[in-house]
């Protein structure tokens, strides 16, 4: 039957706009980390950016009431009235921004906001910078649509933040997009007002280039200094800033799949035009349930916020006994970013020489049972990324392995 079914697949041909993009290193790894553990390996999962905890019980009868209520239909496409003046609520209040209702839209995950925000922007030829390590999909997308994106490395003596002389010098008249994550996945760094204030001054020069912030991660920051974002500092280009946000980490709600943006009108209409013609409305339940996220008693955030900063402080600690391998403190997020440049062209017992990062993550993963993403699916060699998302015990065996496995290179 399955042969069957791909006989007929000797004509198949992906579009143009997938040439250039294969499965994300993330999902590969996934796949192996199960196939391992079908086959009876224990394996410790270090690579998944995944909340370990459930959603908060609030949320999750918010979501009962709302089937039972009938909230079961299509809604309206960028959100029932009650999620989007959530949402307005949410970024007045956390964020001292004031969006009108038509300057905001709700849908199936950030991920789909960010699709549909570079969809509706951009021609082959046009440009978006990415500070890099950057989150995996970002170049992908771009990608996808053709444009052409340009890396900015950071690096760890600037806690893998942005400097505005780089930005100034990569900016064209072609370059559509600035697009900046903090709390950042993988790097953990957290911009403060003065580390974006230089960087939109630069971004107030050049009218061509839109900022486009992916807040994501907005509420798991282990400094004091309160979270900021860059439409909250500068009004003056509050025309030309996207600020994309949603409630898959903040609420433990991956699987709900909810996000929200507010930008200026005539880019939320063409976002909503692309959304019109492919996810429509988000899920009704999962709008309800999200409206009591960002309405209701925060205090689930605040545990999470605890819990990570238990896990990386473990994590941190494990690693600074591990000679070889170089860590910057994540200051939010759960994931540590980690260079392991000082073991390149080390061999494993079997007699096998890690050349990149791809062969460490195969040996830590194959060898040592660990599963991490390798620092290139993150525009930056050399590192790899761990997730400490998982339970503490998973994250002491996993951080055993890590630390046997790099003593045991030659
Ligand atoms: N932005 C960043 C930086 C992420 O790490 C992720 C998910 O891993 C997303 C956006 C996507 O979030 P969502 O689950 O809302 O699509």
């Amino acid at each position: 039957m399955g042969d069957a079914v791909n006989s007929v697949t000797s004509t198949f041909r992906p579009s143009r706009a997938l040439s250039k993009v294969g499965p994300s290193a993330i999902t590969r790894i996934t796949a192996a980390t199960a196939e391992l553990k079908r086959q009876g390996r224990q394996i410790a999962s270090m690579h998944l950016g995944e909340p370990d905890f459930g959603t908060p019980e609030n949320i999750v009868e918010a979501a009962i009431r709302a089937m039972r209520a009938g909230d079961t239909h299509y809604t309206a496409l960028d959100g029932t009235p009650e999620i989007k003046s959530a949402v307005q609520e949410k970024f007045s209040r956390e964020n001292c921004i004031y969006f009108e209702s038509d300057q905001i839209v709700v849908s199936s995950g950030a991920k789909m906001l960010l699709f549909s925000a570079f969809f509706a922007t951009l021609n082959p030829g046009d440009e978006v910078i990415l500070p890099a390590p950057y989150w995996v999909s970002y170049a992908d997308i771009v990608e996808m649509m053709g444009a052409r994106v340009v890396v900015l490395p950071t690096h760890a003596q600037d806690s893998f933040k942005l400097r505005a002389e780089d930005l100034e010098r990569a900016i064209t008249p072609n370059t559509r997009w600035l697009l900046i994550n903090s709390p950042s996945n993988p790097s953990g760094a957290v911009y403060r007002k003065a580390d974006y204030e230089p960087i939109l001054e630069v971004i107030a020069r050049h009218p061509q280039v839109w900022f486009m912030a992916d807040d994501m991660y907005e509420h798991i920051i282990f400094q004091d200094e309160p979270f900021v974002t860059p439409a909250q500092l500068r009004p003056d280009l509050l025309g030309r800033i996207l600020t994309i946000n949603g409630v898959s980490k903040a609420y433990a709600m991956t699987g709900w799949r909810i996000g929200y943006a507010g930008g200026p009108t005539p880019l939320i209409k063409a976002i909503k035009a692309v959304l019109s013609q492919s996810t429509s409305c988000p899920c009704s339940i999962a709008q309800a349930a999200a409206a009591e996220a960002l309405r209701g008693p925060q205090e689930s955030t605040r545990r999470y916020l605890g819990e990570y900063r238990a896990r990386r402080n473990l994590v941190m600690s494990e690693l600074s006994r591990c000679p070889d391998l170089k860590a910057t403190e994540p200051e939010g997020t759960f994931y540590a970013f980690v260079d392991w440049r000082a073991l390149l062209g080390a061999s494993t017992s079997k007699g096998q020489t890690l050349t990149d990062d791809e062969d460490l993550c195969q040996y830590l993963l194959y060898d040592c049972g660990v599963s991490i993403v390798p620092g290139s699916a993150f525009g930056t060699p050399g590192f790899f990324r761990i997730s400490f998302a998982s339970s503490e015990a998973e994250l002491r065996l996993g951080m055993a392995r890590i630390r046997e496995g790099c003593a045991a290179l030659k």
